[in-house]
């Protein structure tokens, strides 16, 4: 659970990878191969490095977006409506800062509107943008919720992601299947006890 009082939109962005640091990289992921014992230049991993640091490009682009800029332009139209609105199944990909294992899932986004709105695309874009960086789920939830609250300015934001890391379970440490559950509840969520109560429910529904 998150503070309300900090404004802050959440990691400020970062300039791109460039061209010089994925072939950089390029270079690291043939070292990592050898030292795995395998041999880097058989056909089968002679493309890798440059296919791994180009899906890393991916993967951590999120540091080169401004989420703040995702959010810049948002729809009115809903002055009178003071309910929550959920949107649930955005799709999550992101990596663990512990192990560079992938973690995945789906969030749930509610926020009751002061007036202003965002799309599905527009929140989708917002969690990718966090996403796409090293994570700890409690920190991607918090980021999402907090830039949603600093940008949108509604009356509540909640954010609940739900997701499987690769890292616990193929290590035998959790059952497979197993997810993480991770909520920040900002604004009126943190006092509107039946309002928090009702984005949980519509959150933990398949
Ligand atoms: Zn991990």
């Amino acid at each position: 659970m998150t503070d309300t009082s900090r404004t802050s939109s959440g990691v400020p962005a970062e300039p791109g990878h460039d061209e010089a640091k994925l072939e950089f990289t390029e270079l690291d992921w043939r070292r990592f191969i050898a030292s795995l014992g395998e041999n880097p230049d058989r056909s089968g991993l002679r493309e890798t490095p440059m296919r791994v640091a180009k899906a890393w490009k991916h993967w951590a682009s999120g540091y080169g977006q401004d989420p703040a800029e995702i959010l810049k332009v948002f729809e009115d139209g809903a002055e009178r409506y003071n309910e929550l609105i959920v949107v649930r199944g955005i799709p999550v990909y992101s990596h663990c800062e512990h192990h560079l294992a992938p973690f995945f899932g789906t969030a749930t986004i509610g926020y009751v509107p002061e007036g202003r709105i965002v799309g599905l695309s527009k929140l989708t874009r917002l969690v990718d943008c966090f996403a796409r960086r090293l994570q700890v789920q409690e920190r991607l939830t918090s980021q999402v919720a907090e830039t949603l609250m600093h940008e949108l300015q509604p009356k509540a934001v909640g954010v609940i992601i739900r997701c499987r890391h690769l890292c616990m379970e193929s290590r035998g440490i959790r059952t497979p299947g197993e997810e993480t559950i991770t909520s920040a509840m900002l604004g009126e969520l943190q006092t509107n006890l039946g309002m928090r109560a009702e984005l949980l429910a519509l959150a933990r529904e398949k």
